[in-house]
């Protein structure tokens, strides 16, 4: 043949064909790996009473919402994202925990270090959850799924926490394998089964349709894979817009996109949402000064740099008020941080109505990209220096 790529192309087929002729590179080797309900189950590691129960870590209060559910209360029907009023109905015997997401952090911690003692590509979705290339097999194991058992053995041993893991040769894949023999899991997606496997799942399995997508699609008549594969590319630009390339190749288990080490935030904030609407001025000081805290560490932990600070505020009936507050220079430490956030919110003191919402947000942030210590091992093995952000 007279295409040099075809020298180099390797010798599985189906999809990883598609992708080299569309000018995209060798196949990769791709981990997913993500936590089993991450919150709920560092609960019940660390307070043993609480296993076998049905748990909901989040706001139990009016305004509540469940931040992660055991599995025992899934069962139930609670799920994360869910109003605390409507998860109680669901399942009276409900048991619920305030987060701590400083425990949460020190095992995300842990986890990436483990990630890392294996590829220095990875890529983290959330706190439980990352993308890994492991294409180049640094610890030299011989294959991805063998790296994913280890990883899964790994975790439980130093983290007695359990992890599901999807292995496949793109991130989309990987993710839905990850998901598919949850809890403790593992998955693994050939090339050549990627197309098979996406077109037997229903459409709202797929990462980036949400419940709203899922339901426009029902609308259509799209229910699963093979429903959106039938479509073709013209129909689903008219009704998807620019979205509709990424489903058609979605439908084909297509998906070219690299497993990036490091994003860039474009902000870091936090807001809470109260249970009674607050208007007296220490109510107000003393729960910005738990934001203030809340919002503190995660700018420390992330090393971030910024110039403006935004004070928002909801209103009682709904209306939304931001005030901002931007420094020529990077916002000097926590101090500098906590005193303009005060000034902010004193500003709009005495308040017109009481608020329901508070938040604070560090914007303009510093593009200059922070290294963090390596992971001992990595740096020798990585030159290009190239490390992950969290
Ligand atoms: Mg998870």
């Amino acid at each position: 043949m007279a295409n040099p790529q075809s020298q180099e192309a390797p010798a599985e087929e189906g999809p990883a064909e598609e992708a080299l002729a569309e000018g995209a590179e060798a196949p990769r080797k791709i981990i997913h790996v993500d936590m089993d309900a991450f919150f709920a189950s560092v609960e019940q590691r660390d307070f043993p009473e609480l296993r076998g129960q049905p748990v909901a870590v989040g706001g139990a209060g009016g305004r509540g919402v469940v931040a992660a559910a055991s599995y025992e209360a899934r069962v139930f029907g609670v799920r994360s994202a869910m109003p605390s009023v409507t998860a109680k109905r669901l399942c009276p015997g409900l048991v619920f925990r305030h987060t701590r997401f400083d425990i949460y952090r020190e095992v995300s911690m842990q986890i990436r270090e483990i990630f890392r003692r294996f590829t220095d590509l990875v890529e983290p979705l959330s706190l439980d959850e990352a993308y890994l290339d492991v294409t180049a097999d640094a610890a030299g194991l011989g294959s991805a799924t063998a790296i994913a058992r280890e990883i899964r053995r790994l975790i439980a041993a130093e983290t007695r926490l359990t992890a599901s893991a999807g292995v496949s040769f793109n991130k989309f894949l990987a993710k839905l394998a990850s998901d598919q023999n949850k809890p403790d899991g593992l998955c693994v997606i050939r090339p050549g089964k990627g197309e098979a496997f996406v077109q037997s799942l229903p459409v709202r399995r797929f990462h980036g349709i949400g419940p709203r997508g899922a339901q426009k699609m029902a609308q259509l008549g799209i229910e699963t894979g093979a429903d959106l594969a039938a479509k073709d590319p013209e129909w689903l630009r008219a009704h998807f817009g620019s979205f509709g390339e990424t489903l058609w190749r979605a439908a084909r288990g297509i998906d070219h996109r690299p497993v990036r080490t490091h994003r860039t935030a474009k902000s870091i904030g936090g807001e809470r949402t109260f249970f009674g609407d607050l208007s007296a001025p220490e109510e107000l000081r003393e729960a910005l000064e738990r934001i203030i805290g809340i919002v503190w560490q995660r700018i420390a932990d992330k090393q971030a740099r910024g110039r403006t600070l935004t004070l928002k505020l909801k209103f009682a009936d709904f209306t939304l008020i931001t005030r901002a507050r931007t420094l020529p220079r990077a916002i000097d430490g926590e101090a500098e941080f906590t005193a303009l956030a005060r000034a902010l919110l004193d500003e709009q003191l005495p308040l017109p109505m009481p608020i329901r919402l508070l938040g604070l947000t560090l914007g303009a942030l510093e593009r200059e990209e922070q290294a963090e210590p390596p992971a001992p091992g990595v740096a020798a093995s990585n030159p290009s220096g190239q490390l992950a952000l969290f």
